[in-house]
């Protein structure tokens, strides 16, 4: 086990960084963050910060130079350095599931290897002219068509009707590869989020009921008003894809509930997760105290739950008259505020959350957009 006192890294700086760190920071490790950015919020408490390329063998040594073991908070690290990194360091997760959840074609083609239903969908490699892509494939549309690789909060994504608008939208995407997926008429969109590894097991925070406004998740509801059925899917889905990679670290999978009673995987993450936010305040441990538990060799702690939760984002677009009142959140008892930091405020750039604690997911999310509407209504 890596103990108390050793620096660990984690690759990328943003808000999911910043809570890896304080949670390390918690359990005397020191903090070693890597990010191309300057301004990264997760640099301002950490010990030590590289800023500059992943690609860049001088800061790859240096941070080797640093760190005992290390773990990730965005998936879109180079493989190259995944690879160089887990033949010297304690790597999770490591490098193959990774390369698998940054490519939405690989990810899609690994879950129906497993028998793991997801959305209908034909990928594109990139390059092709589409013209081959005929009738035979109308049952996708209505569809999106998405970038494999580099999306996030729903960028990098174009709902197309008919083959004339996708071809117009794969060549706006600049022909990169990228998959058709059939839209899903969606009853509720879920998510769970894993933590461990083989050696010590997997434990569960409670399945969560998220909303997205405009592709971005906009509120988290924990426990999902689900049937308990679809909770035990869930798990039993969440327990194969890490069985099958032993899988080390933090696991996050979003999942679709369609009008027909499927369950289908959207999407992995091999991190932890915007929709996981409420761990911090209301299950005794968070999903970023369970990512370095994994990293430096602990069993994952067992989630003791002080009831309901609800979580609702704060995006930039709330700042765009100066600083928004926060006294409105900090006067709610049920209330948690957290702020990541950042100082530039644009439009739909996560800036912080509020978390509502109480006896049922439907209460505390009535609080939690109370609070978020009236934040919303001072600052207009
Ligand atoms: P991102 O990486 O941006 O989270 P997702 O594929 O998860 O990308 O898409 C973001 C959101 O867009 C989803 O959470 C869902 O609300 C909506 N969405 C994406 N794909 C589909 C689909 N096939 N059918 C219905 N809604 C979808
Ligand atoms: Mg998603």
């Amino acid at each position: 086990m890596i103990l108390p006192g050793k620096t660990l890294g984690i690759l990328g700086g943003g808000q999911l960084g910043r809570y890896a760190a304080i949670s390390a920071r918690t359990m005397g490790y020191r903090i070693c963050t890597w990010d191309p950015d300057p301004e990264s919020p997760a640099a301002k408490v950490s010990d030590y910060h590289i800023q500059g390329e992943f690609l860049s063998a001088s800061l790859r040594e240096e941070f080797l130079s640093i760190v005992s073991a290390a773990t990730l908070e965005f998936e879109n690290i180079p493989s190259e350095l995944m690879d160089h990194l887990s033949r010297s360091i304690r790597l999770s997760p490591g490098p193959r599931a990774v390369m698998v959840f940054q490519d939405r074609v690989l990810e899609k083609e690994f879950l129906n290897s497993l028998g793991i239903p997801t959305a209908p969908y034909q990928s594109f490699r990139g390059g092709e002219d589409l013209s081959s892509f005929e009738s035979g494939k109308r049952d996708l549309f209505p569809g999106i068509l998405k970038r494999s690789r580099w999306g996030y909060d729903g960028k990098g994504q174009i709902p197309v009707r008919n083959p004339e608008e996708l071809r117009a939208a794969y060549l706006l995407m600049g022909s990169v590869p990228c998959l058709l997926e059939k839209r899903v008429s969606l009853e509720k969109e879920v998510s769970l989020i894993l933590s461990g590894d083989r050696k010590n097991g997997y434990a569960f925070f409670p399945l969560v009921e998220n909303i997205h406004i405009n592709g971005i998740l906009h509120t988290s509801v924990s426990p999902a008003s689900v049937d308990p059925k679809i909770f035990d899917m869930a798990r039993e889905l969440g327990l194969l894809i890490a069985n099958s990679l032993s899988y080390e670290g933090v696991l996050t999978v979003e999942f679709f509930l369609d009008s027909q009673g499927n369950i289908l995987v959207n999407e992995l993450a091999p991190r932890p997760h915007n929709s996981g936010h409420f761990t911090i305040d209301s299950c005794g441990v968070s999903q970023f105290a369970q990512q370095i538990r994994v990293l430096v060799g602990a069993p994952p702690a067992i989630p003791v739950l002080s009831g309901a939760a609800a979580m609702v984002n704060l995006l930039g677009d709330l700042w765009e008259k100066g600083d928004p009142d926060f006294s409105v959140a900090l006067s709610s008892p049920s209330a948690r505020l957290h702020l990541y930091g950042k100082k530039d405020a644009r439009a739909g750039r996560k800036m912080g959350h509020i978390t509502v604690l109480g006896e049922s997911g439907e209460k505390s999310l009535a609080e939690a957009l109370r609070i978020y509407q009236k934040l919303h209504a001072k600052s207009s």
